[in-house]
């Protein structure tokens, strides 16, 4: 079961004291399964690796560059520099992201060169409100994977993280029902393919429960909560006993 934190533009060098806890956690954690994934802003990538060394968690990026090779772009950081500096992982295709211009081509472009470098890919996926109220879920779904995974032949390297756009950092989540066709619908058509899939948007201490319930899940994606090691760890030990 993963637990992937994603920080956003949250936190700096001080941030990572609080995370003693979370690592105490994990190493008197007996679930082997648990994997545990922080992806801080890049400016706390190499310190988080650092600290996390002699622990089972694991450091991500939460974008990247689609340049393979150093190249002029002012302020951008490729997937190779990631890795360089401890990343495992990192997140592409954040609704966040695509509303700042990302297409599906360009996301593709992305997956294929951070695969390249080594990294483990959390590609997100989500319909807005808008098109869920028009019944578009499905052929959104369908688009962003087929365009987003175009020719990709190492599809091991692939989590998919099915985050409703309406969702994220609104306290709104799926009703039950909804989410599980919702992940059925991605598992029946790309479960070969891609076999893991976490939910993202809003998971909290209160709704964890709820998710609890949702068995067809991998795991979780988890942004404002995550921040707060107290309510991560809350969240996990709901989710996992
Ligand atoms: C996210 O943005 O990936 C996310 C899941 O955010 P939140 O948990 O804050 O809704």
């Amino acid at each position: 079961m993963y637990f992937v934190a994603n920080w956003k533009m949250f936190g700096d060098l001080r941030t990572l004291n609080s995370l003693d806890k979370v690592i105490k956690f994990s190493k008197t954690n007996k679930k082997n399964k648990l994997k545990i994934v922080y992806c801080p802003p890049n400016t706390l990538i190499r310190p988080l690796s650092k600290r996390l060394k002699k622990t089972k968690i694991e450091v991500g990026a939460q974008n990247c560059h689609h340049s393979y090779d150093y190249g002029a772009y002012t302020g951008q950081v490729n997937s190779k520099m990631l890795k360089n500096v401890g990343a495992k992982y990192v997140i592409l295709g954040h609704s966040e992201n695509r509303q700042l211009g990302e297409t599906d081509n360009l996301i593709n472009l992305k997956i294929k060169n951070a695969i390249k470098s080594g990294l483990k890919i959390i590609f997100c996926i989500g319909e807005t409100l808008k098109e869920r109220r028009d019944k578009k879920t499905n052929q959104v779904l369908k688009r962003q994977i087929e365009k987003g995974l175009k020719s990709i032949k190492n599809k091991s390297k692939i989590i998919i993280a099915y985050e409703p756009v309406w969702s994220i950092g609104t306290g709104v989540i799926p009703k039950e029902k909804s989410l599980i066709q919702t992940i059925s619908f991605i598992k029946s058509r790309f479960i070969k393919k891609y076999p893991k899939i976490l939910y993202g948007g809003s998971v909290n201490t209160n709704n964890s429960h709820k998710l609890k319930k949702i068995r067809n899940i991998d795991g979780f994606l988890i942004g404002g909560a995550s921040h707060n090691p107290k309510k991560f760890i809350d969240i996990i030990q709901k989710t996992i006993n």
